[in-house]
Order: C-alpha cells, then structure tokens, then sequence
C-alpha cells in the first residue's frame, strides 16, 4: 500500500545495532528505506547493516556516540554525503543503570540522561536543517513503560523516558511548520540484551512481566517494527506528538 511505502526515504536509527533497534531498522528496511545503523560499536554497526542487506535491504553503517554533540552532528553529515537526504530519524539509543535511588552517583545519573534524552535531543536538532531543506521528515523517539509507570530501580532511566515523552510535544509543536512530524513509541518489555541483564538483576521481574501483559509474552524487536513503519510513513502524517504503546496491552491493563 503507498500510504505505508518509505521507497526513496533514507532512515537513521540510533542504537540500531541491536535489539529494538534493529527490528525496526528491518521493518522500516522492508519497506523500502534506506537505512543507517548508528550506534557507538563500529564492528557491530557493521554486522547489523549486513543482516538488514541479506534481507534485501540497502544500509550503511555509521559509528556515534549520542551523548557527544558534534558526534551527532556528524552522524547527519555523513548520511546526506552517503545517501543525499535524511527522511526518518529513529532516536532509539539508549541505557539502563539499576539501583536504589539513594545510591546513584550523579556521573551515573547523568550518564543515563545524557544517553537516553540530551541525545535523542541532539539528534533532532542535528537532523531538523536536512529535514527542513528536504521540506519534511520523521522523527521517532523511543519511550518507555517507565514514561508512564515509576520503577524503584530505575529512577534516572524513568526520569529520561518521562521527559522524552514531554519532549516529543514540543518538538511537535515546534517543527510541524516544517512538515516534520514527531511521535514516541512506548515499548512494553521486550526481549533484549538491555532486558535479559534486567532479568539476571531484578528478582521475579520475567514472572511479573508476563503475569501482567495480556498478550501473555514478552515482547519481541519484531514486534515494533509495523508502528515504526507507520509513524515513518506518510501513513501518519497527521500524527503528531502522540506516544503510542506497543506492550501487548501491559500499560492498559489495571
Ligand atoms: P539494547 O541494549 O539491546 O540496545 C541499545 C542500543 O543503544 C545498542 O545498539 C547500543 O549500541 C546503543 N547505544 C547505547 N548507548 C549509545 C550511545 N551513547 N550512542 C549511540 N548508541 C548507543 O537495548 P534495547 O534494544 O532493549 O533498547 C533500545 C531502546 O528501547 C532504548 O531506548 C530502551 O530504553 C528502549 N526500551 C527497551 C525496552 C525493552 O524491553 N527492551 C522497553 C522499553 C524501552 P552501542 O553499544 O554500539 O553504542
């Protein structure tokens, strides 16, 4: 269907060397867009644009850290000199750091901050002239169940994914003169590298989870992609600064 198609559109997605990332580079892939794995690992950026090309997919592989400033400005740069045009910016990366509230040092807070919010805001801000130029774009950052619920282990982490979510609004509001549209999406608990060391770390959490969700699974990074490809797409051009959970019904659940 055309209203789906991302034919000719060029996609960067941070962290999307692995896990959530990577399924929905896949998807966003099979629908036609050309793809930039970015993430800090430049052997696994690698491996994941190989993975998404032996699917039939067209993807390059780009190293960033987003918690450097011109790191993402560069991240844009070298994606207008490879592919001429960004489209769709998937601000994806992110990190967990588990502890009791009272025992984070603010290196640690800020680490999580810096990765999970103040880059996905550099991101944005790195891609708004190319997608201003280009008179549209996508941007899609990627919340949490802990933009809604709290977490006693998770206290920076809920503090990054609630502000993404406040973010996208204003991002929204601010940019919608330029055809560019942002949106969140709020992943359940999906089976990743980032959740299986959650799983070693929080006793009983795999149980909970799937005692509380009522597709009655976890999620997998597959499961993300159809929403991403929608908010990517023309599809949702009238869809702004909305969040939408995709958690097989854990966040509607009482
Ligand atoms: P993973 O740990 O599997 O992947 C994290 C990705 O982020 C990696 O590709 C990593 O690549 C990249 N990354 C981390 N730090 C940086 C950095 N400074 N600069 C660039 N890239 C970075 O996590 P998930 O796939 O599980 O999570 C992806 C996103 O989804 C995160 O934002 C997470 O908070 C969110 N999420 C996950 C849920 C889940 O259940 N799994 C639930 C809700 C939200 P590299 O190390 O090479 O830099």
């Amino acid at each position: 269907m055309k209203l789906f198609d991302l034919n000719g559109r060029v996609a960067v997605i941070t962290g999307g060397n692995a896990g959530i990332g990577l399924g929905m580079a896949k998807g966003l892939a099979a629908a036609g867009a050309a793809i930039v794995v970015a993430g800090r690992r430049a052997e696994r950026n690698v491996e994941a644009a190989r993975a998404i090309e032996t699917l039939g997919g067209n993807a390059a592989a780009l190293e960033v850290d987003v918690c450097n400033e011109k790191s993402c400005r560069s991240l844009l740069e070298r994606t207008i000199e490879r592919f001429g045009r960004v489209d769709i910016l998937v601000n994806n990366a992110g990190i967990a750091i588990r502890k009791q509230p009272e025992t984070y040092t603010l290196a640690e807070w800020t680490r999580v901050i810096d990765t999970n919010l103040t880059g996905a805001f550099l991101c944005a801000q790195a891609a708004h002239p190319h997608m201003q130029r280009g008179n549209g774009g996508k941007i899609v950052n990627i919340g949490s169940m802990l933009s809604i619920f709290g977490a006693s282990y998770a206290t920076p982490y809920a503090a990054s994914k609630g502000a993404i979510v406040a973010m996208t609004k204003a991002l929204a509001c601010a940019w919608a003169k330029d055809n560019i549209q942002v949106n969140a999406m709020l992943p359940g608990w999906i089976d990743t590298p980032l959740t299986q060391t959650a799983r070693n770390e929080v006793h009983g959490l795999h149980e909970r989870i799937l005692a509380r969700t009522p597709a009655g699974r976890w999620g997998e990074p597959q499961d993300l992609a159809g929403t991403a490809v929608f908010l990517a797409s023309s599809a949702s051009d009238f869809v702004s600064g909305a969040a939408i959970p995709v958690d097989g019904g854990y966040s509607a659940q009482g």
